[in-house]
């Protein structure tokens, strides 16, 4: 667009030229007029005036031919025509005034008639050149003014009536003249000054414009045509159109113009053409051509409207340049890249080709990228709808599985931009195979959070999804459950079938759970026959979460007790499960887990192949447990303990030795007896430190006895617990503390539970011959109780066995008893073993054992547990008695 100062002097120069192309002939007509009205008056008027007269016109004609001249050489552009707008002013204001000398220096000698004629006629004549020079506003005003305002004031001057009412019509002639030329000239400049903007417009928007007749020539060429091709009109005018702008060497080629013109007299109108034209300096340069045809006065007529193309052209040529670059670039980065859009991918680089498994990218392109992405991730795939709808637009790093032309499924990481591709928006993504790294961080993860045996959570994952329960369901005020699943009787399973059994079984276990619960049901082994079941999302109701709880555990429950096949093995199980329900729990993760472990030896207690819940007397209990826990450890680190011994004697006179049995001399409550700190001892496996305490302390009073007389050939038994047996270096470590304290081995009697003896039976006969083979003795405590089988029995390198104190307290006066007792006596006689009896609190239970052949007893009938100095005291009463009662 031009601006309008621009336009405005335009529109000056168009007019300046306009009024020197009338010039010459203003000139020679003026000329004309001149030496015809001189003929005509010289008669009338002195002639030495009218030469005069005609002189200064002729001076003034011959003034602007000669400037005529000038200006077509000068030729002036828009910026200098302001000067030569001054000259045009000048020459024809003079002019005016050569005009009218005559008539104003004869009216002052004769203002009758023909001064009249003679003004008239020349007023005539100049507004008439008025019209010619109307184009230049000023110059014509001041060619008027000095044309008419002489001859007005010298009538003005006779002072005459009729003069002076000449004068009044000549001024208003005058005036109207002017009005007359302002308006011709405004309306000149208006029609001028639309024309150019049509032009303009023209030119801008058709670039050159050229016509052509029906013989090929050119009849019409525009100014910008001019610019183009460097040709003015008057050069390529008549000029075959083809000839003038299509290079010579090209002249032959098969689609030349005129065929083109024929072209579109077929119908083919208003087609673009690209071609090369060539330039009057032989410059060549792409254009785009478009022709039309159409009839006219003359005949047919084609326009050709033609564009010089070749910034277009170079800046294509940039970018494909760069498109070529980058294409290559993105060909060879080692990183896989794919284009895609609606779902087609468009593009793959040569190590996207290799990542998905194609021979070549032919195999690739035009297919569905969904078709390459496992259906589980199709909503990682960035679309539209995900926001990827501008240019520019990323999508974040997404994981998927990527399903490989071979078959082979990987796991890819993906990053996507929005791009322009052949010119609409794709998708670029990045692929990264990442199968490698997925991999190993799932080794990881499966070696820290998984049971390699199950392939359940294991004790640390699940701890930290309980931690996420107990969050979520504060959040979400539903209850969650913690089952605690423990399997009754594993243990005698693996004894009897092996481990490998067992194993199957816990696997077939965790499928069976596993199938009970929700997808988002958490189902973990904790260790050993131990499982946890969480359940999420409950109901917000107590009761109806306790019955939702039940439901599944009871389902738990039946699956469990449904016959199992462990590899040819049918087995019958069963399972205890503790419940607890909790939402905006406040404890910890551990506690959580206590309040389902101590439900579960509720069932367990309530008769196992059942459920319990949670209650909160056993919350009590357990913070008692934990807290004597603590205070236990302390007690063996404050030397709390001390050992009682009671006394073992043989036909009712003999000592022969004592059981050591632990008390805890505790700070507060003064002495506390085993029953109510062994069993917690055991569980929190504090046994095992108290346990050596024991020995150690024994062993050394055994070595110190040695050296007294009269305790010299005592034993001193020790009760051994199961968790101590089970302790791969138990033997070594009793040997060693024998050795350390320099104890008699013989002296040392271990006393066993039938119950220790059921966990492996092999590493049992293992551990006692070890004892035997070092002269320790071995005996059987609690004998009857357990449920001992015979074949066993016999395989265990034993010294004794002890007949349990239930049995001879009702010795008397029960049967079943008795009968179990005398069965103990004869069975220990066969096997060629020891027998004692405890408990023995009555002399007639004495003289029953006596009759029935047991000779050696423990009970309070000879002696409560004493501490050692009066045990040592009983002991050198009990010696003096039997010395007095064998010298009696
Ligand atoms: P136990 O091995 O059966 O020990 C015999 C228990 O019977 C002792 O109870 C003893 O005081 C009690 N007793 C002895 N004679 C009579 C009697 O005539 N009538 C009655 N009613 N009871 C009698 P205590 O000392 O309370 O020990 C209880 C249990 O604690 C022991 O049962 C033993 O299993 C365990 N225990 C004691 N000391 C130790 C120890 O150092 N290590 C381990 N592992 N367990 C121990
Ligand atoms: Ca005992
Ligand atoms: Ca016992």
């Amino acid at each position: 667009m031009i601006e309008p100062a621009r336009q405005k002097r335009l529109v000056e120069t168009e007019l300046l030229y306009a009024s020197y192309g009338y010039k010459p002939l203003n000139i020679l007509l003026t000329t004309l007029g001149t030496l015809i009205v001189g003929r005509m008056l010289f008669e009338i008027f002195p002639p030495m005036e009218i030469i005069a007269w005609i002189a200064a016109l002729l001076f003034c004609q011959l003034w602007g031919g000669i400037e005529c001249l000038a200006f077509r050489h000068a030729n002036p552009g828009p910026d200098a025509i302001g000067r030569w707008q001054w000259i045009f002013f000048i020459q024809t204001a003079a002019s005016g005034a050569a005009w009218s000398l005559g008539p104003t220096l004869l009216i002052s000698q004769n203002s009758g008639a023909d001064s009249a004629f003679f003004v008239g006629t020349l007023m005539s004549v100049a507004s008439v050149a008025m019209f010619s020079v109307a184009k230049q506003r000023s110059a014509m005003v001041a060619m008027m003014v000095t044309t008419f305002l002489p001859p007005i004031i010298a009538y003005w001057n006779t002072g005459g009536a009729f003069e002076l009412r000449i004068a009044i019509v000549l001024f208003c002639g005058m005036v109207a003249a002017i009005a007359v030329g302002v308006f011709f000239n405004s309306s000149v400049r208006k029609m001028l000054e639309a024309q150019m903007r049509t032009n303009t417009m023209l030119n801008t928007a058709l670039g050159a414009v050229v016509g052509i007749n029906s013989m090929g020539q050119i009849i019409r060429w525009s100014r910008h045509a001019e610019v183009v091709f460097g040709w003015t009109l008057q050069e390529v005018s008549g000029r075959s159109f083809e000839a003038s702008i299509v290079p010579e060497r090209l002249n032959a080629d098969t689609a030349n113009i005129s065929q083109l013109l024929v072209d579109c007299l077929a119908g083919n109108q208003n087609r673009k053409y690209e071609l090369i034209a060539v330039r009057k300096d032989s410059r060549e340069f792409p254009i785009e051509l478009v022709l039309t045809g159409h009839e006219t006065v003359n005949g047919l007529e084609f326009t050709a409207f033609v564009a010089d193309i070749s910034e277009r052209k170079q800046a294509a040529a940039v970018i494909e340049e760069s498109e070529r670059r980058f294409r290559t670039l993105i060909e060879w980065v080692p990183e896989a890249i794919a284009v895609h859009s609606n779902d087609i991918i468009l593009y793959v680089n040569a190590a996207a080709v290799r990542l998905f498994g194609a021979a070549s990218a032919q195999d690739l392109l035009g297919t569905s990228a969904k078709d390459r992405i496992h259906a589980d991730f199709h909503h990682t795939i960035p679309d539209r709808s995900a926001g990827l709808n501008k240019l520019g637009a990323t999508a974040p790093q997404v994981e998927a599985k990527f399903l490989r032309l071979d078959g082979v499924t990987i796991d890819i990481e993906v990053e996507a931009i929005v791009i322009n591709y052949d010119q609409s928006l794709a998708t670029l993504a990045s692929i990264r195979d990442i199968s490698e790294r997925k991999r190993a961080q799932e080794e990881i993860q499966d070696l820290a959070f998984r049971d390699p045996l199950t392939r359940l959570p294991n004790r640390r994952l699940l701890l930290d999804r309980i931690k996420h329960a107990v969050a979520s369901s504060s959040r979400s005020e539903r209850y969650a459950a913690i089952m605690f699943i423990d399997l009754d009787k594993f243990k005698s399973l693996n004894d009897y079938y092996g481990h490998n059994i067992g194993d199957l079984l816990l696997q077939e276990v965790a499928q069976r759970l596993i199938a009970c619960v929700r997808d988002v049901d958490t189902v973990a082994r904790l260790g050993g026959d131990e499982f946890i079941v969480i359940l999420e999302g409950l109901s917000s109701q107590l009761d109806e979460a306790a019955t939702q709880a039940e439901v599944i555990a009871r389902k738990i429950l039946s699956a469990l007790s449904t016959l199992f096949h462990l590899n040819g093995i049918a087995y019958r199980g069963s399972a205890s499960i503790g419940i607890t329900l909790f939402t905006d729990y406040e404890g910890t993760v551990d506690e959580v887990l206590n309040r389902a472990d101590l439900a579960m030896y509720q069932a367990k207690a309530a008769g196992r192949n059942t459920l319990s819940f949670f209650d909160p007397e056993l919350q009590t209990a357990l913070v008692k447990r934990l807290a004597l826990e603590t205070e236990l450890r302390d007690a063996i680190q404050n030397e709390e303990f001390i050992v009682y011994y009671q006394a073992q004697v043989v036909d009712n006179k003999y000592l022969s030795g004592a059981e050591a049995l632990v008390r805890w001399n505790h700070p507060q409550r003064g002495i506390v007896a085993p029953a109510e700190f062994i069993a917690v001892a055991e569980e929190s496996g504090v046994i095992l430190a108290l346990g050596r305490w024991v020995l150690r302390t024994v062993c050394a009073q055994l070595a110190y006895w040695s050296t007294q007389p009269e305790m010299a050939n005592l034993t001193i038994a020790v009760n051994v617990s199961a968790s101590q047996l089970r302790q791969p270096l138990f033997v070594a470590e009793v040997l060693a503390t024998v050795r350390d304290t320099g104890a008699n081995p013989r002296r040392l009697k271990l006393e066993l539970t039938e119950t220790e003896l059921v966990y492996d039976i092999e590493d049992v006969v293992t551990k006692m011959t070890q004892f035997k083979a070092a002269g320790v003795r071995l005996s059987l405590d609690d004998f009857g109780t357990g449920y001992s089988s015979l074949s066993y029995l016999k395989r265990l390198p034993l010294d004794e066995l002890k007949i349990d104190q239930g049995f001879i307290k009702n010795i008397l006066n029960d049967g079943i008893d008795a009968a179990i007792s005398s069965m103990v006596i004869t069975l220990a006689k066969s096997m060629g073993l020891g027998v004692m009896a405890e408990g023995v609190e009555t002399e007639a239970q004495r003289q029953h054992l006596a009759l029935q052949g047991c000779n050696s007893c423990q009970g309070f009938l000879f002696s409560h547990p004493l501490p050692l100095a009066e045990f040592e005291k009983f002991a050198a009463r009990k010696v003096q008695e039997i010395s007095a009662h064998a010298s009696a």
